[in-house]
């Protein structure tokens, strides 16, 4: 039996990313910690773009690129005027010169007003990511993001109705949350059909609010193992809607590192996750082989994930009847699975 894997083909050009730490945010979230997040405090506009400005010159001049320019961190479309414009106009001086191909940034699904929007998408933006974090009122109205599943919903449906391309964010294990919330978010994530899709677990860290309320024993965030196994199946729905997940679980930072206190923070969250939503994969082809495997060939590229983090996955191919030395990795895009 021959078959690919269904996540779709990743992006070649690199992303360039520009934290705005906060910048346009009405108030800061129950759990948020941008700035640890990032490893960045400065919200000072005028110094992020004349840093930009500079930065994206030497690319330039040493011949780098291209690059997708990506505004992280904030609420972009609600960035004081006029910041959204000039950001944009430094991006389309440099999409000009051919080192920036493309410009995305995040921002709230209640911060996306239409005429926003198609402004923004004729200076030169062309995705738009939404920090959803939750379709669910419940969860939504005890994290305090302030909107409704509906409004979350919506906020997606202006971002495709205004010809952007959108991504969307997910933080599951809110407080709030129960079980299979995430799997409905994930669902209602994949009928959107984004482009792009982030998972982020939801993590406490020093300084917030959330932090506070696990300290008084109100919140408990997810562990490890819950996060891999929820991720691991959002991950086949997703890849199944062709839909493309860019990130799970934050990046390695070392303020961030330092500050979380609990939560499924693991740097090996994503690998961990995606090895056990292809050993899902490689079970379901064993099932439909009808007889017992006696061989796998798996494509190189996916050798760091096959037996998940530190080869914790071993013995569920061992049981499948694929023990180490009936799997064998070569060059090409196809796995085949042979029977006795
Ligand atoms: S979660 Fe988003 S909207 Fe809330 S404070 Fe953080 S960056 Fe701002």
């Amino acid at each position: 039996m021959r078959y690919t894997h269904p996540e779709p083909a990743p992006s070649t050009v690199r992303v360039w990313p520009v934290f705005l730490p906060f910048a346009g945010c009405p108030h800061r979230c129950l759990f948020c910690a941008q700035d640890k997040q990032t490893g960045r405090t400065a919200t000072d506009l005028d110094a992020i773009l004349h840093a930009l400005e500079s930065d994206l010159r030497d690319a330039l001049d040493q011949g780098r690129g291209p690059y997708e320019l990506a505004f992280y961190g904030g609420t972009f479309t609600a960035l004081p005027t006029p910041y959204p414009e000039t950001f944009l106009s430094l991006a389309a001086r440099f999409r000009e010169a051919g080192l920036v191909t493309r410009v995305r940034c995040s921002t709230r699904p209640d911060c996306v007003a239409p005429d926003t929007l198609s402004r923004l998408r004729a200076l030169g933006l062309d995705l738009v990511e939404l920090g959803i974090q939750s379709f669910d009122d419940l969860a939504l109205e005890a994290s305090g993001r302030g909107y409704s599943g509906e409004a979350a919903k919506k906020g997606c449906a202006l971002v495709r109705e205004a010809g952007l391309a959108l991504g969307i964010q997910l933080l599951p294990g809110l407080p709030g949350d129960r079980p299979g919330l995430f799997r409905e978010d994930i669902r209602l994530a994949a009928d959107l059909e984004p482009e792009t899709a982030r998972l982020y677990p939801c993590l406490v860290v020093r300084g917030t609010p959330l932090a506070r309320a696990w300290e008084r024993g109100e919140y408990v965030p997810w562990t490890t193992e819950r996060a891999v196994t929820e991720l691991a199946e959002a991950l086949r729905v997703l890849w199944a809607r062709r839909v493309r997940v860019i990130r799970m679980g934050l990046a390695p930072e070392e303020t961030l590192d330092e500050s979380v206190l609990a939560g499924p923070h693991h740097p090996a969250l994503g690998q961990s996750a995606r090895g056990l939503a292809l050993l899902s994969l490689v079970r379901e082809k064993v099932r439909e082989l009808g007889g017992k495997p006696v061989s796998l060939t798996v494509p190189r590229r996916y050798s760091g994930e096959l037996y998940g983090h530190a080869g914790e996955l071993k013995p569920a191919y061992f049981e499948l009847g694929l023990p180490e030395t009936a799997v064998r990795f070569a060059d090409g895009p196809d796995f085949v699975l042979r029977r006795a």
